[in-house]
């Protein structure tokens, strides 16, 4: 099943008739995420319900949902993240309005009335992924813990040498001496 979102909204209009609206989007068209992945392919799932807070404020909840092609940062394979996001974010006419709201909610300046949905998802999107992107477990971390093991060992091999270089030669004397 495929459902095309629109690709720009009425949001209170929306918040007024209290729609739901669900669809699927490819990431190939989202330019900020491409710049992020991986490989261009993937879809991202979205359910957003346009509605109030408690407080009367127009709101728009749901979920993000899909995953992204990322590299690695540690052995530089690709992998798949998942990103599995709540969304509850606050629209605001203005900026004012945005410094009052901003330190308790998640906020959306809507201009002109319109959403472009494809920005908001994206948006979504950026901020559910990692900052440095890595498997959970990297196959890496293990080779490395054994390396890291080997490189303690020698070190202190060489610690032992190092720290008195003439024992052995000391040695050598004292049984002269006897
Ligand atoms: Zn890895």
């Amino acid at each position: 099943m495929s459902t095309r979102l629109p690709i720009e909204i009425n949001p209170y209009r929306l918040v007024e008739q209290r729609r739901i609206l669900t669809g699927q989007l490819s990431l190939k068209r989202l330019s900020r995420i491409q710049e992020l992945a991986s490989a261009e392919t993937g879809e991202v799932f979205v359910e957003l319900e346009f509605t109030e807070t408690d407080t009367g404020l127009p709101t728009v909840k749901g979920k993000v949902k899909g995953s992204v092609p990322l590299q690695c940062q540690r052995c530089l394979e690709s992998f798949d993240y998942s990103v599995d996001s709540d969304v509850e974010v606050i629209l605001l006419k203005s900026d004012a309005e945005a410094e009052r709201l901003q330190e308790s909610h998640d906020t959306w300046l809507v201009e002109d009335n319109t959403i472009f949905l494809q920005d908001f998802i994206e948006d979504e999107l950026l901020l559910s992924l990692p900052v440095i992107a890595r498997h959970k477990n990297c196959d890496l971390d293990e080779a490395a813990r054994a390396v890291s093991f080997d490189i303690e060992v020698e070190k202190e091999k060489q610690k032992d040498e190092n720290e008195n270089p003439f024992a052995a030669l000391k040695g050598a004397f004292k049984s002269d001496e006897s």
